[in-house]
């Protein structure tokens, strides 16, 4: 990342949409906690209802479930942080996939997917969408012919997820989002891992990029939150119909502590990028490790895609232990005494979480090297602290 780049994202987190002297000069933004906004001219109110979008630039604003003023100032930061000329902010990170996809398709709509995509974007293509006669084609997207293959005369979009938050899986976004444009399909991202900091992927090409803010920008895990960013057209024919509609738009309370958790993304990123490298060596040569996955191991299979298209790797790997079986993986996950075992991840504690938990225990099987990943999430913690935490729970395991 250049130094301008980099001095553009100090005046995006620290300045960028903050017109302090709306409210006494304070640094912390207000939460501006209400429903709805007073109007005294009938005038003002018919122009409001007009374009919803546009009318706290105008008029000023009219009702918090559409544009809120802490809001406002989220959505400038995240837009300009995604270099999207718009973005929006919802209540979670699956809210934004919901309407960033419902939005952009119809009856006998087809959309091709990367497979095993986030769990609730599974969901939405094998539940939901087929009720309205929507079908979705999974690929292994590592490989650009498979998009090819896949691709129908009715296809609309391509459904991106680079790198997967389990086995890392990635697609070559540039040469993706071309083979988009040529077909004329829209194209899709689930960012959530790298975050625009590192894989600004509207300038790579992607349509509309959607990030979890749960994660890495809240920080904190206090707050839930998604992000929907795309051009100024695309955003608002999203806001205006599926946004409103659902009503699922970010709070103004977690809003405020997304803007806060965003003042030290770059910081808390450098900090887990540094950790996990010491903690991924660690486990990589331990000797009761079969394998680790992470995307910035030379030994990874896209490593050479990785470090073309990501400017870090942070947090996430999957690790495999040597020994097959399910009690092993269950001692040792419970053998930790300070990584936690929980979903999500991006704040400031580490977290575990094996794969076996989340199939029955007689669907477990040990040739099956997936059902054997423990996923770790790296947080703001000593390297020290967590690797004695490791050596911990390697000794309660034969
Ligand atoms: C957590 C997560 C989401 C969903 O975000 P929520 O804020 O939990 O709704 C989407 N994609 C990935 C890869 C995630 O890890």
């Amino acid at each position: 990342m250049s130094s301008s780049t980099k001095n553009e994202i100090s005046f995006i987190l620290n300045e960028l949409g903050e017109e302090r002297e709306m409210y006494f000069n304070a640094i912390s933004p207000p939460i501006i906690q209400t429903s709805n906004f007073a109007f005294k001219k009938v005038d003002d109110l018919r122009k409001a209802f007009e374009d919803e979008s546009e009318c706290h630039k105008n008029t000023g604003y009219l009702y918090s479930r559409g544009m809120n003023p802490t809001v406002e100032i989220l959505r400038k930061k995240l837009a300009a942080l995604d270099g999207a000329e718009d973005c929006l902010v919802f209540n979670s990170g699956a809210a934004a996939i919901f309407a960033g996809v419902f939005a952009n398709v119809k009856a006998g709509d087809h959309i091709v997917s990367v497979k095993a995509p986030y769990t609730w974007a599974q969901r939405l293509f094998e539940v939901i969408l087929p009720k309205f006669g929507i079908e979705t084609t999974y690929i292994d997207g590592t490989k650009i012919e498979n998009w090819e293959n896949a691709t129908r005369k009715n296809t609309v979009m391509y459904y991106l997820e680079s790198p997967n938050s389990w086995d890392f899986a990635m697609q070559d976004l540039k040469v993706v989002a071309h083979l988009a444009k040529e077909k004329n399909i829209l194209t899709f991202i689930d960012n959530s891992y790298c975050t625009p900091l590192y894989q600004p992927v509207i300038e790579m090409g992607i349509d509309l990029a959607m990030q979890t803010a749960t994660k890495y920008i809240s920080g904190h895990s206090d707050t839930m939150g998604g992000v929907l960013s795309g051009s100024a057209a695309m955003i608002k024919k999203i806001f205006q119909s599926e946004y409103l509609n659902i009503g699922s738009g970010i709070q103004p309370f977690n809003a405020w502590l997304l803007i806060r958790g965003l003042r030290t993304l770059p910081t808390r990123l450098d900090r887990i990028t540094k950790t996990t490298e010491l903690v991924f060596h660690y486990l990589k040569k331990h000797s009761k490790i079969e394998k680790v996955i992470f995307p910035f191991d030379a030994d990874f299979a896209q490593y050479e895609l990785a470090k073309k298209q990501m400017s870090g790797a942070c947090g996430l790997m999957t690790f495999i232990l040597k020994t097959k079986k399910l009690e092993d993986i269950v001692g040792f996950c419970e053998s930790l005494q300070h990584i936690m075992m929980a979903v999500s991840w991006g704040g400031h504690e580490s977290l575990i979480i094996p794969k076996c938990a989340g199939m029955k225990i007689d669907e477990f099987n040990a040739d099956n090297i997936e059902h054997r990943y423990i996923r770790l999430y790296v947080g703001l913690e000593e390297a020290d602290y967590l690797i004695e935490d490791f050596e911990h729970a390697f000794n309660a395991i034969p």
